[in-house]
């Protein structure tokens, strides 16, 4: 169906009709723990081309996404849809029981792994992100952002091509902390290693310890510089 504009009206019905195949495809490649009900919880009457869908593993753990799918082909919106989706699906495989810091940001950068992988296997094309801005919103706020540092890596590692660098029609530069860059890079290097293995997303507590004394470096290091903003700190 097409607007006035040669945009495509997707709708509820459409974007249901894309769960089942997407399903089917995150198997292929991942293994999910049983067939739970991927069902839609709430359709925002008001607004016909939204949608929230739940992915429950179990009782404890259900994941909502809302996605706004209006502003392309059909075909794109199926394909953002696909990236969104099997990012959420990625949860319900990656998640761990564990209030760490680690293991939140662990199952996020897992998930947009997985979601990724199936992308580039399926040449689904996904949503473009600015890895600048991921950066900066990552370490650069006034609080730590473990989600937004958890799509940094999971693009940088993955999908350079596809993320680009050009927000609002200018190129962005996040400038980072030397030191933090460097913790960064640590901290790449360690899931550059990671995610290659079959089975990669069951990280182990050595692992995962060893994430979480990383992040935390990058929490301590943002809050020395929020305290001391003129401490000169030399590069490692
Ligand atoms: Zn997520």
């Amino acid at each position: 169906m097409e607007s006035k504009k040669g945009i495509a009206m997707i709708t509820q019905k459409q974007i249901r009709a894309w769960i089942p195949p997407a399903v089917e495809t995150f198997k292929k490649y991942y293994p999910l723990p049983e067939d739970p009900p991927y069902r839609i919880i709430n359709e925002y009457p008001d607004n016909p081309r939204s949608i929230m869908f739940t992915t429950p593993a179990n009782e404890i753990f259900i994941v909502r996404s809302q996605v706004d799918y209006s502003k392309s082909s059909p075909r794109k919106c199926q394909q953002l849809f696909n990236h969104h989706y099997w990012h959420e699906l990625g949860h319900v495989v990656s998640k761990i029981d564990s209030p760490k810091m680690s293991a939140i940001f662990w199952s996020e950068f897992a998930s947009e792994v997985m979601s990724l992988k199936i992308c580039k296997a399926e040449n689904n094309t996904p949503m473009a992100v600015d890895l600048q801005a991921l950066l900066d919103q990552s370490v650069n706020m006034e609080e730590f952002d473990p989600y937004a540092l958890a799509h940094y890596f999971a693009g940088s590692l993955l999908n350079k091509n596809i993320y680009y660098e050009i927000i609002d029609g200018k190129t962005y530069k996040a400038t980072i902390d030397p030191v933090i860059s460097n913790l960064i890079a640590n901290i790449k290097e360690t899931l550059g290693h990671l995610i290659d293995p079959p089975g990669f997303w069951k990280i182990t507590d050595e692992d995962l310890c060893l994430l979480e004394n990383e992040l935390i470096e990058i929490k301590a290091m943002m809050r020395i510089r929020r305290l001391t903003p003129d401490l000169q700190i030399p590069l490692p």
